[in-house]
């Protein structure tokens, strides 16, 4: 990777993407920091990017695994492309490709990626950084409390439910397979979690190596369908319909949180980038969320970790009140991440932030 940043001209580099999940984001932040543009974009999706005209250069694919082959990875090279990763680079591509097969500048730590696709090191993790987390149970025999079950990587929440008994975990299960949601060999791969009754809080963080430093830049919860949508029919109906809540994500919603909460959120989000600088060096290179309960004796517990840009920053395009504070208007995910390549590029620093 080293070699091919080196062959890069850094008067000329480009920032690009996969066009889905935040790219609109990620776009917008270049632009502003007066960089070029490349999407690499399905046909159908191309009216977005085209629309808002934040593009310079199109890429047309008709699967974002194409990504995966040399014509493209050496057109992205040409363009002196540094990818910024997103939820579609995990959702749609293997670990292993992300890791070793994808030969262009990727802002962010690739070994990162790889603990956060498994469950196990992702937990393990948190848990060094002396994060609450919600227990795991190992078998659907086991369950004597309120889970929820999930499947492995980023789906947006789609197919999970909740079970409160092992008779209940299979009745759902064979639900969720009956309706298309789950596939009878997902029972395998199921996680089973504790279910905490509080409300969710993404924290947003920037990890600087620039400037040695973990910035919070934004917060937000998620609008899921159906489970937000249960709460506008009557119990009555919802035991009519035997209503299960399913947690598909359609879109996000800013959140400011109590002040009080701000200081424990800060350090969480420290510690979790000094744990990554042992694991990993040198830590976390960027943009990462922690995905949060809260509950009402105001514990914050972390369910999992996004170690890169997620769609919830979008809420925060222009401006978010946490960016604002420390930033003024006009500082968003997006263009911190452009800020930071640029400040890289301006010390002769740019490899420490490429993997
Ligand atoms: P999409 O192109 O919208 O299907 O998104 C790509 C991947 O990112 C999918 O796995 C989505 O579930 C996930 N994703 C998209 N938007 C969001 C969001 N706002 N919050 C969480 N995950 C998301
Ligand atoms: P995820 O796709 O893992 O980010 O989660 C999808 C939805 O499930 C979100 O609404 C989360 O708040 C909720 N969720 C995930 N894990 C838990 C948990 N352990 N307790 C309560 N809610 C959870």
């Amino acid at each position: 990777m080293r070699n091919i940043i080196e062959r890069y001209d850094p008067k000329k580099i480009a920032i690009g993407t996969l066009g889905s999940h935040s790219a609109l984001n990620i776009f917008k932040g270049a632009k502003e920091e007066g960089f070029r543009t490349v999407c690499v974009c399905k046909e159908n999706d191309a009216i977005v990017y085209r629309k808002f005209g934040l593009v310079d250069e199109m890429i047309l694919v008709r699967d974002f695994s194409e990504l995966m082959e040399e014509r493209i990875q050496e057109k992205l090279r040409q363009l002196n492309v540094i990818l910024i990763p997103h939820g579609s680079f995990t959702a749609f591509l293997s670990t292993d490709d992300l890791i070793s097969r994808l030969r262009v500048p990727m802002f962010g730590n690739r070994e990162l990626l790889r603990l956060e696709a498994d469950r196990k090191k992702q937990a393990d993790w948190l848990r060094k950084a002396g994060l609450k987390l919600p227990c795991t149970l190992k078998s659907p025999e086991d369950i004597d409390r309120l889970i929820i079950a999930k499947l492995p990587g980023a789906r947006g929440g789609r197919g999970y439910f909740l079970a409160a008994s092992p008779e209940s975990f299979h009745k759902k299960f064979n639900d969720m397979v009956r309706r298309g949601l789950l596939k009878e060999e997902d029972k395998e791969k199921i996680h089973l979690q504790e279910y905490l009754l509080g409300v969710n809080v993404y924290p947003s963080y920037f990890s600087s190596i620039i400037d040695n430093e973990v910035e919070i830049l934004g917060i937000d919860r998620r609008y899921e369908s159906a489970v937000d949508a249960i709460g506008r029919i009557s119990a009555s109906e919802q035991l009519e319909i035997g209503a299960n809540p399913t947690y598909t994500i359609v879109g996000n919603i800013p959140v400011v949180v109590r002040e009080s909460l701000l200081p424990e959120m800060i350090r969480m989000g420290e510690r979790v980038h000094e744990t990554a600088k042992k694991l990993a060096p040198p830590g976390i290179i960027g943009p990462f969320c922690l995905e949060t309960v809260i509950t009402d004796d105001l514990q914050i517990h972390t369910f999992e970790i996004s170690a890169r840009i997620v769609a919830g920053t979008n809420v925060g395009i222009g401006t978010s009140p946490y960016a604002y504070l420390k930033y003024g208007e006009n500082m968003y995910m997006g263009r911190r991440i452009a800020l930071e390549i640029r400040k890289a590029i301006e010390l002769g620093r740019l490899s420490g932030v490429l993997t």
